[in-house]
């Protein structure tokens, strides 16, 4: 079969498309209107809503394998949908779109997480704010991303001012963090686990900005751990593809905070640094194809984010020294916090 569908439409589907179209194959997308990206280098797109069955139906029937570029794709689309032609697998999405599921998830394999509460009410905020304690972060359990959805409290006097969202979240502590890094994998059907390495990641505001390697001396020691965790989570799901656990590197060690069942941002320098990329890797895991390798190419690499309305200016990032790579999405409105492109610097001398 030649033809891979993507449910989804942003800059990931976009990517993964361009790979698969690299490797000879068609990629279709569906997502619900918007700004679909990702529907530009498809050569066919539905934009339909999440509910719309008969356009799932006629998706499904233009596709040889299904997968997805974003994990809050409702439960209901795969139940729409051929399972033995969707990849990684309905269990990956069931476990990673709820906050409170994937952390008990990997936590009964041996994970660290930051101390956490599940909340339905304003009542449960108020217990599990003096039972956690302050500062921590009231997050909803589904649907988020890029810190939306998220709310900071400082102290027990703040979360009385806070009205609860209606829905279910979960109050974390704040995890005192030295720095923050993820694990990337990828695994074939034949259980074959490889991992791209861990970059340092920096956030603000909740959205990743940087990612570089080198990744220094903390991150490196507290790798090995929480790549045992994320093979065991892969091996666990029966996962096929990418996969991704964000981390927090504390001096007690690696602190797991969420998993993304895909290919992540901070993976994007894999297009240009790594053997292969986590795009094509992706699509190969999920043809069945042979997995490329993962290792790195040079000695320093960082990828940046290009946030709003830099993107009006970014062609300018061309003329800078140093052959930066530049990748722009397409988005059509560069609005305040949206991710509209990234630019990754690869190097042989470390500084
Ligand atoms: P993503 O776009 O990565 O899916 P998200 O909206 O799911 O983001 P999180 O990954 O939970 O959100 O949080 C975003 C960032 O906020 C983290 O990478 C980290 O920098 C900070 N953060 C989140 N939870 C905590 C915590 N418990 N302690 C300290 N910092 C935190
Ligand atoms: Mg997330
Ligand atoms: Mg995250």
């Amino acid at each position: 079969g030649s033809t891979i569908g993507i449910l989804g439409g942003g800059q990931l589907g976009r990517m993964l498309a361009q790979a698969a179209s690299q490797l000879g194959y068609r990629a279709i997308c569906f997502a619900p209107p918007g700004d679909n990206v990702a529907a530009d280098v498809c050569v066919d797109h539905f934009e339909n809503g999440w509910g719309d069955k008969a356009a799932l139906a006629a998706f499904a029937s233009k596709c040889d394998r299904i997968t997805w570029e974003f994990e809050n794709v409702p439960l209901s689309v795969l139940d729409a949908l051929p399972a033995e032609r969707v990849v990684p697998g309905k269990r990956a999405l069931e476990v990673a779109q709820d906050r409170l599921n994937e952390k008990q998830f990997v936590e009964e394999l041996g994970a660290t997480c930051a101390p956490y509460m599940r909340v339905d009410s304003e009542d449960d905020l108020r217990r599990a704010v003096d039972r956690v304690g302050t500062p921590g972060i009231l997050k909803t359990a589904r649907d988020g991303y890029d810190g939306k959805g998220q709310w900071r409290i400082a102290s027990a006097h703040e979360a009385e001012g806070i009205r609860f969202p209606g829905r279910t979240c979960i109050y974390e502590g704040l995890v005192d963090f030295e720095t923050e890094f993820s694990v990337i994998l990828v695994r074939a059907k034949n259980g074959t686990v490889r991992f791209w390495d861990s970059t340092d990641n920096k956030h603000d505001g909740g959205m990743l900005v940087r990612s570089a390697l080198p990744a220094g001396d903390l991150i490196e020691a507290q790798v090995q751990k929480a790549r045992d965790i994320a093979r065991q989570t892969a091996d666990a799901l029966g996962y096929i593809g990418v996969l991704t656990l964000e981390f927090f590197a504390t001096n007690q060690g690696p602190v797991f905070n969420e998993m993304a069942p895909r290919v992540h941002n901070s993976g994007h320098w894999t297009i240009e640094g790594a053997a292969t990329s986590q795009f094509e890797n992706h699509i190969r895991a999920v043809c069945g194809l042979p997995l490329g390798g993962t290792e790195t190419r040079f000695a320093a690499i960082e990828m940046r984010n290009i946030v709003g309305k830099d993107a009006l200016t970014a062609h300018k990032i061309l003329a800078e020294e140093g052959e930066p790579h530049l990748h722009l999405y397409g988005k059509k409105e560069a609005r305040e916090g949206r991710k509209m492109g990234h630019v990754t610097r690869v190097s042989n001398k470390v500084a």
